[in-house]
Order: structure tokens, then C-alpha cells, then sequence
């Protein structure tokens, strides 16, 4: 049952959500450990992709149980229910929706009962061809004994994928799953299991991360490696683009099922990731500090300090502050529980909007010209309520610098910014986004700035929110719906390699 929910994130303004990711996944196999604690404390470090619902699932190589619900892991596990998730091999996850509707059937790990026990999975990600794997389980239909289409309970591309795996006549899970994934188009990063068996598989572009940890005593496999930090796992690789490992008492195994052709998620160096996971061997906190070094060289502005918009543009602002000699400070104090609540807000709080997040430091912002960084703009209804704010505690002037190239075009891979109508970016200039706004002046990064501080080369990047180039074939449904312009996919065009950076958009008034 889903609770009524106002405020149930961490957005400044809960009304005008930033960018949501979709899901974070965590398996661990480790017989003679508290698995289920395990995958607890794991999910509690990849809360930040995804706070609408969150389960466990857990064998003992017999029986497996699932224990899932609505809200964030702290409000979804007790103590109690903990205890009695024991086992040797544990999958979790938390969840936003972007396919299917926040409900308690659409939650994971999704689970079907199979000859030798059950499945269960959890998936981040977005699958971009569900109305050909649809058709592809209807084949199914006549088939005795296979759980087909009409009596699955949930709307999700995680479910049809749950439900294709178990319909596969294959004997053992890997063997189907070495048939289904191949057959998948779009973002996903797996972690599954059976009753013996963990297995977590990532796509062939790798759009999101996934990487493999070594327990003293079991292997881990999570989104990010913060979540190997804080379970005291020792980070051992990536998962690979279209690579599926395989652990249990015979030990890991690696197989292939598609050609690697990487194109990982630029937006997770920007906002998505923890500043303390480190993607391609390197900290997500240094890509973000070089992010703020890129933009003060590309939009310098005559100010007395930077703030950051806290906490996801405090990286960046602090690479700002260092590069362009400006101090930096702490003009906007968060308070970081008051989101985290199934409390209905009334019309009073709700016009509080995000006073009840951020409170300006009078004594910090009064009279001083500020640099404002930001990591994103998605509808611009926080930064205008927060210039807005900032002015009333005697900003002289706001100067906002934001540290991804404006967001143009939706994300089919698994963040939801908001439709392409409702994405500030969309058709105005930057001087219009800078007057809707109220700033003195905007500036974004460009796209190659942003590009050369992940060090990561363009062709090996997603970067199509922000370019419009698409590097997975796109749902029919979309480019009919007109989300998208008819234009090549990255396959389809020269990448630009050593190209010069651009100069960043910058408007002032
Ligand atoms: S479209 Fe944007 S958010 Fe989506 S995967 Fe590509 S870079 Fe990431």
C-alpha cells in the first residue's frame, strides 16, 4: 500500500524533484555472515538512487524469502525483520519508479517461484525494448506450467524480465539467462539469485555502474563502490560492459554475453554517484572538484565568494572557489532529515517550499556578490525560489554557474529529469533560463569541459540528456510520441575525439 507522501526525498524542493535515478542493487554471498544485515547497511549507502521502496531477498540454499515495502530502508527494516532474514546469499534494492508505477507490486527484489526454488532479482536500470520482450513471453502462453504474461502482478520491465528468465525452458538459471540477456536493449545492471547461486550481469554499454567486492569469508557485487566501503568489502574490479558473474560453493566465474561497446552515464559524475565512489579508478569527488576548476575558466565572474547549492554542488564549488581565487563559503545551511518523512504536508508547509530545507546564513550572504553553484537546473523552480531567497538575505548580486551542460532531452536509461516540455532548457536560451530565473547572471559548463574532467573519452560516454545523441536505439514509442528528434545514434556519427573545448553558455545581465 503506498503511503501518502509529500515529502518522502531529499530534494530541495519536493515539488520540483531534481533528477532521480532509478535504482540501486546490492548481492552479497557469503555463507556463515549475516547476509541480510549485509545487503542492509548496503542499501543504506545506495539510498541515494532510489527512495520510493526497498527489499530484500535471502536463501539458506533452500528456502528464499522476500521482505520489501514502500519507503526508505530504515522505514521498510527493523530489527526484527532483519533477524529472520538469514541465509548465505542476500539481493537488495531500493527503488524510484521511472517504468512502472510507485507501488508495492512494482517494488524489488521481484520474485517467482521456480522448479528449484525461486528467483529472485534486482535491477537498476530502464529497458528499452519491453513491448518486443512482452511479445517474445506471450510465446510462452501455451506453454504448461510457465508463468506467463496475464498473471504477472506487476507493470515493470523488471518484471517482464523476471518473468522471461523463469519461462526460459533452459535447466538452470544461468542458461536462461545467457538466452534473455543478450535479447535486452537499454540500461540494466542486474544482481539475482537462486537458491545457491548470486549472479550479477551488467548491459553491453555499461550506461550504469556495477562493481565486484571481496569479503573475507564471500563476494559482493553493488552499484557503487561506496557500498563495498561501508559493509567492509575490499573493491576487487568493475563489472564489465555485457559480462554475468556467477558465485556460489564452486566458486566465481566470469561469462560473456554480449561485446562490450561501453558508453557509461555521464550524469552519474555529475550528481547521481556518492563523491565517494570512484568510477574507471577514479574518485567521483576529484571528477566533480575538476568540474568547478573547468567552469571558473570557462564562466569567471566578479564576485566575493562562492557557495555552494549543498550538498550535491559543494564539489564543484569548492573547484570554482580554488580556481578562480575566490573565497568559498557556506552561504545555505541544509537541514538534511526534514525530507525524510511520510508526513502530508499541508498547504502552509508546502509554500514553505525549500525554507524547509535551506536556510541562508545572513551574516555570510549580506552585501556580498555570490557565484552560486549549482549541479543541475531540470524545471528551475528551486533556483528561482533560492535566488529568490538568497536576495532577500542581501545578496548584492547571484551570479549561478551550474556544473552540467543544460539538460535538453529525457533520459531513456534510467534517471527521470521530467518531460521534455517541463525541462527548463527546453527551447529557451540561457539568457531567457537566466531571466526566468532572476539572476544577475548563468553560466553552464560545456559539454567538453565536463567530458575532459571525467578523463573519459567521449565515444565511451552516454551523454545524450545533454547532446540529444542517443546511443542505444530508442523505445518506438517514444520517437513517435516526438520526445526525441529524428537524428542519428551515436553509432551512427564520427565521434569527436581531441575536439577543443567549447566555450561554456553564459548569459548576464
Ligand atoms: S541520457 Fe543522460 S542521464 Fe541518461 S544515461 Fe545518458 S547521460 Fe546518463
Amino acid at each position: 500500500m503506498p503511503r501518502p507522501d509529500g515529502l518522502l526525498t531529499d530534494e530541495l524542493d519536493p515539488h520540483d524533484r531534481g533528477p532521480q535515478d532509478e535504482c540501486g542493487v546490492f548481492g552479497v554471498w557469503a555463507p556463515g555472515e549475516e547476509v541480510g544485515k549485509l545487503a542492509y547497511f548496503g542499501l543504506y549507502a545506495l539510498q541515494h538512487r532510489g527512495q520510493e521502496s526497498a527489499g530484500i531477498a535471502v536463501s539458506d540454499g533452500r528456502r528464499m524469502m522476500v521482505f520489501k515495502d514502500m519507503g526508505l530502508v530504515s522505514q521498510v527494516f527493523d530489527e526484527a525483520t532483519l533477524s529472520s532474514l538469514t541465509g548465505q546469499i542476500a539481493v537488495g534494492h531500493t527503488r524510484y519508479s521511472t517504468t512502472g508505477a510507485s507501488v508495492w507490486d512494482n517494488a524489488q527484489p521481484t520474485f517467482r517461484p521456480t522448479d528449484a526454488g525461486g528467483l529472485a532479482l534486482g535491477h537498476n536500470g530502464n529497458l528499452t525494448n519491453t513491448d518486443e520482450l512482452e511479445a517474445w513471453l506471450e510465446e510462452y502462453d501455451d506453454a504448461p506450467a510457465v508463468p506467463h504474461k496475464t498473471r504477472m502482478d506487476s507493470t515493470s520491465d523488471t518484471a517482464i524480465l523476471t518473468a522471461l528468465l523463469v519461462a526460459d525452458p533452459a535447466e538452470s538459471l544461468e542458461q536462461a539467462a545467457m538466452r534473455v540477456l543478450p535479447r535486452l536493449r537499454g540500461a540494466f545492471c542486474l544482481c539475482f539469485m537462486d537458491n545457491s547461486t548470486l549472479y550479477a550481469a551488467r548491459d553491453p554499454q555499461g550506461i550504469r555502474p556495477l562493481v565486484l567486492g571481496r569479503l573475507a569469508r564471500g563476494w559482493v557485487t553493488a552499484s557503487e563502490s561506496a557500498a563495498l566501503d561501508i559493509v567492509g568489502a575490499s573493491f576487487v574490479r568493475e563489472i564489465e560492459p555485457g559480462e554475468m558473474i556467477i558465485i556460489n560453493a564452486d566458486g566465481l566465474r566470469s561469462v560473456r554475453f554480449a561485446d562490450a561497446n561501453p558508453k557509461g552515464c555521464l550524469f552519474e559524475y555529475v550528481y547521481v554517484a556518492r563523491p565517494d565512489t570512484a568510477i574507471a579508478g577514479r574518485s567521483v569527488q576529484a571528477t566533480r572538484l575538476q568540474i568547478g576548476r573547468t567552469l571558473a575558466r570557462e564562466a569567471p565572474a566578479e564576485a566575493d565568494l562562492v557557495i555552494p547549492v549543498p550538498e550535491s554542488g559543494t564539489p564543484a564549488a569548492i573547484g570554482y572557489a580554488e580556481e578562480s581565487g575566490i573565497p568559498f563559503g557556506m552561504g545555505l545551511v541544509k537541514n538534511s532529515y526534514v525530507g525524510r518523512t511520510f508526513i502530508q504536508p499541508s498547504q502552509t508547509i508546502r509554500q514553505l517550499g525549500i525554507r524547509l530545507k535551506l536556510n541562508p546564513l545572513r551574516e555570510v550572504i549580506e552585501g556580498r556578490r555570490l557565484v552560486v553553484v549549482d549541479d543541475s537546473i531540470v524545471r528551475g523552480n528551486t533556483q528561482r525560489a533560492l535566488i529568490r531567497m538568497l536576495r532577500e538575505a542581501g545578496a548584492a548580486e547571484v551570479h549561478v554557474r551550474i556544473s552540467s551542460p543544460p539538460v535538453r532531452w529525457p533520459c531513456f536509461y534510467g534517471i527521470d529529469f521530467a518531460s521534455r516540455a517541463e525541462l527548463i532548457a527546453n527551447g529557451l536560451t540561457i539568457d531567457e533560463i537566466r531571466t526566468s530565473l532572476g539572476a544577475d547572471s548563468l553560466a553552464y559548463v560545456s559539454l567538453d569541459g565536463l567530458t575532459e574532467a571525467t578523463t573519459m573519452p567521449a565515444e565511451r560516454l552516454c551523454r545524450a540528456c545533454f547532446d540529444g545523441v542517443y546511443p542505444i536505439e530508442l523505445p518506438l514509442a517514444a520517437r513517435a510520441g516526438g520526445q526525441v528528434a529524428e537524428q542519428p545514434t551515436l553509432d551512427e556519427v564520427e565521434p569527436e575525439v581531441d575536439a577543443p573545448p567549447l566555450p561554456a553558455e553564459t548569459a548576464a545581465r
